[in-house]
């Protein structure tokens, strides 16, 4: 039996398992990410890790078939990045760097790019070959699996479908420096600019004036109680998105949407309010495309990283 390793490394922590050449995950750890210094420990703390790891599980180097990183970050198909702000970290090749430091086999992918790849091999997208992963959390991930492959593109920023813009009228500024892009809109804190723009319109009665500050997990139990204001904020958060998919549908025509992140928490609920601006606005070849939501959770990033290795074996 072979094996491999699957890393999701963020901001805060690093999250890793091992995996059998059949998928199924035999370990599960964190350990911190420790940014200080401009994040000089982190590879350095994965690769000992990975090694102990190793270790513990009697394994010997040539029964490990590689380990497969996910990074917040633009990655190019050969591994490089132009840097990572949350991690303190210039432009360098995570792929030479990893593999010298545990003598491995590294694969290198971006976060979204790498979740997206794990929903298709063991959760909302599975069997799926081409889909594209939507993550709604702080902010608006995407990723595009197109034949079983994450698209990478010719920068390392295939798929950031947070930053198409689909108010050219907007004044407030998006996190990228644009304006407009369906991140202020759709991710977590979108819902809630949403919410607060539409309570200031009027005074018609609803339970989110009760909140202090609405977010989008408020919305949406408000929403499951029948509040009429809150329907029209999920509405028009449902428009926004589902008219920015039928656009994407028209360029990937992928077979099923996987929604995750946070704000997908909402559970299937969530998926009706994009289902129906997504068909009324789609072109007619994506009317029938599926929507599901992920299913693994804060577990598709080692999943998704273990399949860059298990998929090129
Ligand atoms: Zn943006």
């Amino acid at each position: 039996m072979k094996y491999c390793f699957g890393v999701d490394l963020g901001g805060t922590t690093v999250k890793m398992g091992v995996f059998t050449e059949n998928g199924e995950n035999i370990s599960k750890w964190e350990i911190k990410t420790r940014t200080e210094n401009a994040g000089e420990a982190i590879l350095p703390d994965i690769a000992a890790s990975i090694l102990e790891k190793i270790d513990e599980l009697e394994l010997v180097k040539d029964d490990v078939l590689g380990v497969g990183i996910g990074i917040p970050a633009p990655v190019t198909a050969d591994g490089c990045i132009p840097g990572a702000v949350n991690l303190g970290w210039g432009p360098r090749s995570i792929k030479n760097d990893l593999e010298a430091l545990c003598g491995l086999n590294v694969a290198v992918g971006n976060d979204a790019d790498v979740a997206a790849l794990g929903e298709m091999w063991l959760g909302g997208g599975k069997g799926a070959k081409n889909m594209l992963m939507v993550t709604l959390g702080t902010g608006v991930g995407g990723g595009i699996i197109e034949a079983g492959q994450p698209v990478t593109g010719g920068h390392g920023g295939g798929g950031e479908i947070g930053h198409i813009t689909v108010n050219y009228d907007e004044t407030e500024t998006c996190g990228c420096g644009r304006k407009g892009c369906l991140e202020m809109y759709t991710s977590a804190t979108g819902i809630a600019r949403l919410a607060r723009r539409r309570l200031a319109k009027d005074d018609k009665a609803t339970v989110l004036r009760s909140f202090e500050v609405v977010t989008a997990k408020e919305v949406f139990d408000a929403v499951k109680t029948g509040d009429a204001v809150a329907v029209e904020i999920a509405e028009e958060f449902g428009l926004i998105l589902g008219r920015a998919l039928a656009n994407i549908a028209a360029t990937c025509d992928p077979a099923v949407f996987v929604i995750g992140g946070g704000v997908s928490k909402a559970g299937e609920v969530l998926l009706d309010f994009i289902r129906k601006p997504f068909k009324e606005h789609a072109y007619y070849v994506n009317v029938n495309t599926e929507f599901a939501l992920a299913e693994l959770g804060n577990d598709a990033g080692i999943c998704g990283a273990a399949k860059l290795i298990l998929g090129k074996c």
